[in-house]
């Protein structure tokens, strides 16, 4: 380790890791971005006889994983799709001739490390026999899945190549498997368990003899200062509340801008840089990007010619750049929020990792997400977790990640501090109280079941905005009659009175934060329509709403029914007064995006 890599002392569960790979264990290995994953692999294949083979999920991070262990000196390679026909024989060949050299003994020439993308897996036989052929010749010593969360679709990475690596514990059922990643909620795990066909995670006096041995390492990292940032409801505030805050805060740092499609990361990045005059240098990546601009961007990044990537998570896994010093994220899932804020920082130097929200992602998230498994949940998850303004992040997130286990998540500990302890610099522990109003909603919450009671009578359909708007007794709010062809928009007419005993007295940010704690509490619920290209979300009474729709006005005014509790922020916030006498802008039914282009929804291409 310090003769080749120049470290001189193991960090976190490293040397565990090792031990347990190089003991022929299955493993299974959870430690932070930057925590230094790769080290539990790259040891062992240099101290054992045989070829390590590793599968990663991105052409970038291999050829940075083999520039840095050729500069070493170790013997890596990697075959991609990218790889010339000439090189890849050559490979081949060495391969070969590994396979076929007799005795355990190491030869000069060997091939330590082989990297390769998972569709070399999937789809080449030809790569496969080879492999047959190491393993039959005693020549494969471990088989590496890098980001191994990337197999299951509960994850936020879900990659379908990366399923098909079930097929090597079945070909090749002695070959140890070490499985990484930095998230890994516990179904994750047990889907990574299942798919690659790993053994039952053991511990105890068990783990001696036999299972997967679970690693995971301290998840949260002290330095990184997490808050969620009130989102304006306009695409162009929410730029140039992002471009403020990176000049006020960032000026010459650099960082990351997390998008959720590749469209918003385009039309993030070309707004940043327009709204702040040039001063904010951006660079767009996705998966469409070409390879040769890709890299080009991480270089320009790297020096700091550009300032910010604006970027699906398509950017991102092995970046290596340390002085990250802002992540912001623009939309996110809670599983996505916390793998990329762990970009930033990896110098151990303070970052700030920024949620912008505002309820109505909800609607958007939950159009691209409903097809998903446990999308929902996954979503309510995110919601919950941004819209709580008392508990600390850390713990918020170790609530999260350790929910529903069945092992001992013991190591949601930091170094100095168990994992219930506040971190005490999240945007909840400094929270002034005054900037959160809390106050009893019921009879607020069985007017809006009310309303909605009365737009279904008519057989229509209602968006978070539109409830918002409709509740307030704007005539903004649609109605959306979902007429296949013919989308018919009217005014909802309601009479007030006799409906919900007069219009909410809320704001119309306070009734969609009142909506999305609704949603997560099933006193609303959602219903999706699908049309050819878009999905639309719409709220409806929930399974819980008879409990309190049930009653009278009177009833629930008199205390009659469960009573609801929300928390409001009451921070002074910059919005951007609108000219008077514009006219509202009519929401629609549709999900679309800022600039009212509707959303498709698709799978993992989007990113
Ligand atoms: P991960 O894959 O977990 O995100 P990497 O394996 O890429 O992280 O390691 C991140 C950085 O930490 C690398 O620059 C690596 O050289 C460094 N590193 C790894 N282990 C140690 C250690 N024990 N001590 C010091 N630096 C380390
Ligand atoms: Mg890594």
């Amino acid at each position: 380790m310090k003769k080749v890599f120049g470290i001189s002392n193991f960090r976190l569960c490293q040397q565990g890791v090792c031990n347990a790979n190089m003991d022929g264990r299955d493993v299974v290995c959870v430690m932070p971005t930057g925590g230094g994953k790769s080290l539990t692999y790259q040891l062992p294949a240099l101290l054992t006889p045989g070829c390590t083979l590793v599968i990663s999920p991105l052409i970038s991070l291999i050829t940075d994983q083999i520039l840095h262990l050729r500069e070493a000196g170790v013997e890596a390679v990697m075959l991609t799709g990218g790889t010339s026909k000439a090189l890849a024989n050559e490979i081949q060949q060495r391969l070969t001739s590994m396979a076929s050299s007799r005795g355990g003994g190491q030869q000069e020439r060997d091939i330590k490390l082989c990297y390769v993308t998972p569709e070399k897996i999937a789809k080449s036989k030809g790569f496969m026999s080879l492999l047959r052929k190491l393993v039959e010749g005693g020549k494969l010593a471990r088989i590496v899945i890098d980001e191994a969360h990337c197999v299951s679709q509960l994850g936020h990475d879900f990659r379908p190549d990366y399923k098909k690596l079930s097929a090597l514990r079945q070909f090749f059922p002695h070959v140890p498997i070490l499985a990484l990643s930095a998230t890994c909620p516990p179904k994750v795990l047990q889907d990574i368990l299942k798919i690659l066909h790993m053994k039952p995670v053991v511990d105890g006096k068990a783990a001696a003899r036999e299972g997967t041995i679970y690693f995971s390492a301290p998840l949260y990292r002290k330095n990184l200062h997490y808050s969620v940032l009130p989102k304006p409801s306009s695409a162009k505030d929410v730029i140039s509340a992002m471009s403020e805050y990176i000049l006020q805060n960032h000026k010459n740092n650099s960082g990351i801008v997390y998008c959720l499609t590749k469209k918003d990361a385009e039309t993030v990045a070309e707004n940043l840089q327009a709204v702040s005059n040039g001063r904010i240098r951006t660079g767009v990546y996705h998966a469409d990007i070409a390879d040769a601009q890709k890299e080009g961007l991480h270089r320009q990044w790297r020096q700091g010619s550009v300032q910010v990537v604006c970027a699906t998570i398509a950017f991102g896994l092995g970046i290596d750049k340390g002085n990250v010093r802002f992540v912001l994220h623009h939309t996110k899932s809670l599983d996505g929020y916390y793998q990329e804020s762990g970009r930033a920082g990896r110098d151990g130097q303070d970052a700030d990792c920024v949620l912008y929200y505002r309820p109505q992602d909800a609607t958007r998230q939950s159009s691209i997400t409903c097809t998903d498994t446990d999308g929902q949940a996954k979503l309510h998850d995110m919601l919950r977790f941004a819209q709580d303004m008392q508990e600390c992040r850390k713990i918020l997130f170790a609530k999260y990640f350790s929910a529903s286990s069945d092992l001992s998540m013991a190591s949601w500990t930091t170094e100095e501090s168990s994992a219930m302890d506040k971190c005490g610099h999240c945007d909840n522990c400094t929270r002034a109280p005054e900037t959160v109003e809390h106050k009893d909603v019921t009879v607020e919450t069985w007017q809006l079941l009310k309303i909605l009671e009365a737009v279904d009578a008519q057989g229509g359909r209602q968006t978070i905005a539109g409830l918002s708007d409709l509740a307030r007794g704007l005539g903004g709010g649609s109605f959306d009659t979902g007429g296949k062809r013919q989308k018919v928009k009217e005014k909802v007419q309601l009479d007030y009175d006799a409906v919900a005993g007069g219009k909410v007295g809320l704001s119309k940010d306070d009734i969609e934060t009142l909506t999305v704690q609704l949603l997560v509490s099933r006193y609303l619920g959602e219903a999706f329509s699908s049309t050819a290209y878009t999905v639309n979300v719409y709220v409806i009474p929930g399974e819980l709403a008879l409990r309190l729709s049930r009653f009278s006005r009177a009833d629930v005014v008199n205390g009659k029914g469960p009573r609801i509790q929300c928390s409001f922020k009451r921070q002074a916030r910059k919005v951007k007064a609108t000219a008077a006498g514009t006219k509202r802008k009519v929401a629609t039914g549709n999900i679309s995006d800022e600039e009212g282009v509707p959303v498709s929804v698709a799978g993992p291409s989007r990113i």
